[in-house]
């Protein structure tokens, strides 16, 4: 569910009419609506409560202050995976007491930044990791709270570059040697044990491999409590994945979700923290672009947008899909006719779509891509010397930039040149 509708036939995000914006902004930028963020942070905040519960936004999926300031605002926390998101959350004005910090290669210098600035939890992924956050603690004289991540070895069934709890993934420490992993933290100064984390995969579409993965969390909890420590915070990750296509079968229901989080952990009185990303930001953004050129080729016809992979990667990075739909309505059973959907990049992998059953459009039509909120704009880049995609955000009747384009001015103005030139 979101709020990309057509309205007396033109496509708006809420109440804002998508040409609106294209003609004040430019083509291609998102947008990012205000009502879907908080529909499915609310979604999630219900289907926990009355668990004690933390939801923590994955700041990784859309990282844009002004979407994090609409979630803190709820009362949202923030999973970060870097300094440079930590002062993105700071920025939306998130205490440091809703921010937990994940990821694998966490630096000394990232470790120094949040314990100063205050952190709720760091979801430690190695021995090495533990180590030197021990030292860093112990140098700044304060303690810092941990979780230790653990890879419960289920197949999450996803695609294979985001799934993340098999053994063989480079992600937290084996669960099979967590005893040995958490007295070692007992012992190490500078460091208090506070709970488990587990983060599975992502786009997950069935709810079993969580199951799997949240009944081996309750077992640890039940151990590591034999063996004397004071778990009191489960971190159970995110990954609930959406749905792409209008006709895919539906993916689990946060409310789902949380009852099976109940069902598994509920018992063990703990307060449990979840970090969905894509659930939240996916279906909240839309990227919208504009036909350059239809060109007919051999056997087949290209729609030549002036999007590309640049501001949205997801299609050849991961083979995703998106739908793409024409900004104007279409008029019902109006013919339709299959475009490869490209953009200007000079690589053949910018392909948005092949062989894509498409309402007739051309020179100069929008068109949007759905679903695009999600690791979308966080991983644009200038490839090809094209401007970073702008980003708007729309709340009810009203619109802002929330992320202005660069000029060509400020992007050249980046490089710098040595003094032998
Ligand atoms: C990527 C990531 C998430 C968010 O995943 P989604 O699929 O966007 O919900 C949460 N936690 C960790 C540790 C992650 O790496």
């Amino acid at each position: 569910m979101d709020h990309f509708l057509y309205k007396n036939g033109t496509l708006h995000a809420e109440d804002v009419a998508i040409p609106e914006i294209a003609a004040a902004v430019g083509t291609p930028f998102y947008v990012y609506s205000t009502a879907t963020l908080t529909r499915h942070y609310q979604l999630f905040t219900d289907a926990l409560s009355p668990l004690p519960h933390l939801v923590c936004f994955a700041i990784k999926s859309l990282s844009n202050v002004a979407v994090l300031k609409t979630l803190g605002n709820l009362g949202a926390g923030m999973d970060v995976v870097s300094g440079g998101e930590y002062l993105r959350a700071k920025a939306a004005g998130v205490p440091g007491d809703r921010i937990v910090f994940s990821g694998v290669g966490k630096t000394r210098e990232e470790m120094r930044l949040t314990l100063t600035g205050g952190i709720r939890q760091f979801n430690v992924e190695s021995e090495p990791e533990m180590r030197a956050l021990s030292e860093v603690a112990t140098s700044l004289g304060v303690t810092a709270p941990i979780t230790i991540r653990v890879n419960p070895d289920v197949d999450a069934r996803t695609h294979e570059k985001i799934a993340t709890g098999k053994k063989e993934n480079k992600f937290g420490i084996p669960i099979a040697r967590a005893s040995e992993v958490y007295s070692e933290a007992a012992r190490l100064p500078g460091l208090k044990i506070v709970g488990i984390d587990v983060h599975i995969g992502s786009q997950l579409t069935e709810l079993e491999p969580f199951e799997q993965a949240y009944l081996k969390v309750a077992d640890l909890t039940r151990r590591l409590r034999s063996e004397g420590h004071t778990i009191t915070r489960l971190d159970l990750g995110g990954g609930l994945g959406i749905p792409y296509t209008r006709s895919n079968e539906a993916p689990p229901l946060p409310t789902d979700y949380g009852a099976l989080i109940k069902r598994t952990v509920g018992d063990l009185g703990c307060e449990v923290e979840i970090e969905p990303g894509r659930l939240i930001s996916g279906n909240a953004g839309i990227l919208v672009s504009k036909v350059i050129y239809v060109k007919n080729g051999e056997g087949r016809d290209f729609l030549i947008l002036d999007a590309a992979m640049n501001d949205l990667v997801r299609p050849s990075m991961y083979g995703a899909h998106h739908d793409i739909v024409p900004v104007a309505e279409p008029p019902v059973a109006a013919p339709t006719q299959e475009f490869d959907v490209v953009g200007p990049v000079c690589e053949t992998g910018d392909t948005f779509a092949k062989g894509r059953d498409l309402p007739l459009v051309g020179e100069g039509d929008l068109v949007a891509f759905r679903s695009a909120g999600a690791y979308g704009a966080v991983m644009a880049s200038e490839y090809n010397t094209r401007p970073l995609v702008p980003e708007v955000l729309v709340n009810g009747d009203q619109f802002a930039v929330i992320r202005a384009r660069p000029s060509f001015d400020e992007i050249l103005n980046r490089d710098s040149i040595p003094s032998w030139l």
